[in-house]
């Protein structure tokens, strides 16, 4: 018989949807005429933009004709993507990048995990606590790790914890490490980081020849002037960053499928004689030979997010979301519950009352408001005690929740 990778038997059991889904439902079966309200979702609700649509459908109708007509694309994404993206999404920002530093993929999470491809077990790997789970346990698949402990921490990786007392922003590791994992504006505790606490962590990076995966798949969301919607906004970064983005929360492509990587040309790594290679010809070299480019309607629909009009509708939906945040951010505040997030992001992490476990809260939370959110504690031992509401719902639905939160623990 085929060996299997023994590495995947290490993972613990996808143990929170699950568990959700299993207490969501012994409690509708015993309360048929509940109204849950759910709140845990970490999927888009709202339909895709207008001028979304419109050029898919175009793109479709091209696929029809045999002049227009679209096979293989190139395996980078047509460049004519990557350009608008540079154009409307970097250039504001100060970045200057070429196309050659952009990858156009069918998501993020896939490139959060893919990106392992190109670089030796032997490196040290920084992750934070609360984490979105993807890049624990793509380190742990790939065998970089030992076994868990009690607490679900893997032997061999550092975990950076996120807490309230470094306001959700984690100090450098003591120890010399290699890859470094930075998520802002951050699932799950929704926070973001400023440019001079993102400087900390790229100078830490070019000292320490470090390379920061910096996942920004909540850039958009971003209402406060000033924050970095992108590493590059940091001076160093192109040689120490590599940069995740995602259509997914941006504009609804959850079910559609586009991400994008930025890989700096000048990004360099080691190679076991200690020469310095380009990792930006590694992920070029890794993209052409396992993937054959995001489908050419998916790039279609992306492009026409950038054009005037789609953005206005994209925005619109994101604003729709984001006064969602607020809604909860302010019911929470008036209840007398401590809250982050919410304000850049489409993610409330609140302190749960009473000192009560983030299960415990969840179970309450349900049955006595009949609301369904996040433990924090299954994103990472570091989450026990918060818990995570997400702002992608339907307003009314938000409004309710939170007007029975309030009834519940208002004073
Ligand atoms: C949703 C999400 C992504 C995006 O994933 P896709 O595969 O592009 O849908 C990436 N990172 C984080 C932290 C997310 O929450």
């Amino acid at each position: 018989m085929a060996r299997i990778n023994d590495s995947y038997l290490k993972l613990k059991a996808g143990y929170l949807f699950p568990e959700i889904g299993r207490r969501v439902g012994e409690f509708t079966k015993a309360n048929p005429d509940a109204q849950v309200i759910r709140l845990g979702i970490g999927d888009v609700t709202q339909p895709l933009a207008p001028a979304v649509l419109k050029a898919f459908h175009d793109a479709i109708d091209d696929l029809a004709s045999t002049d227009r007509f679209a096979g293989y694309g190139p395996e980078q994404g047509y460049g004519w993507l990557s350009e608008l993206i540079i154009e409307k999404s970097y250039k504001p920002l100060g970045v200057e990048l070429k196309t050659s530093e952009m990858f156009i993929s069918d998501g993020s999470k896939c490139d959060c995990a893919n990106i392992l491809d190109i670089f030796a077990m032997d490196n040290v790997v920084a992750i934070g606590d609360p984490v979105y789970p993807v890049y624990n346990d793509t380190n742990v698949m790939v065998g970089r790790t030992g076994e868990a402990d009690d607490k679900g921490h893997y032997q061999g990786i550092v975990y950076m914890p996120f807490t309230e007392a470094n306001n959700f922003v984690p100090e450098l590791p003591q120890e010399k490490v290699d890859l470094i994992y930075l998520c802002f504006p951050n699932n799950p505790t929704g926070t973001v980081a400023t440019k001079d606490e993102l400087k900390k962590w790229v100078d830490y990076a070019i000292a320490n020849d470090a390379i920061i995966l910096f996942d920004a798949a909540y850039e958009a969301f971003i209402t406060t002037p000033g924050i970095p919607h992108s590493i590059y906004e940091i001076e160093g970064a192109k040689q120490c960053a590599i940069e995740f983005r995602s259509f997914s929360k941006t504009a609804g492509f959850t079910g559609v499928r586009c991400g994008l990587v930025v890989v700096p040309e000048e990004l360099m790594g080691t190679t076991a004689d200690g020469e310095t290679y380009s990792l930006n010809k590694l992920w070029n070299r890794r993209t052409s030979t396992k993937f054959n480019g995001a489908s050419y309607p998916v790039q279609r629909a992306a492009a026409a997010v950038y054009s005037d009009e789609g953005w206005a509708q994209v925005k619109a939906t994101i604003d729709y979301y984001m006064d969602n945040a607020r809604i909860i951010r302010e019911g929470l505040q008036s209840a007398g519950i401590s809250c982050y997030g919410g304000v850049d992001s489409p993610y409330i992490w609140l302190k749960t009352p009473e000192g009560l476990s983030s299960w415990d809260f969840f179970d309450k939370l349900l049955q006595e408001c009949h609301v369904v959110g996040t433990p924090g504690s299954g994103f990472g031992p570091a989450g026990e005690g918060f818990f995570r509401l997400s702002a992608f719902g339907d307003k009314e639905n938000v409004t309710e929740a939170v007007k029975r939160i309030k009834e519940k623990w208002g004073k």
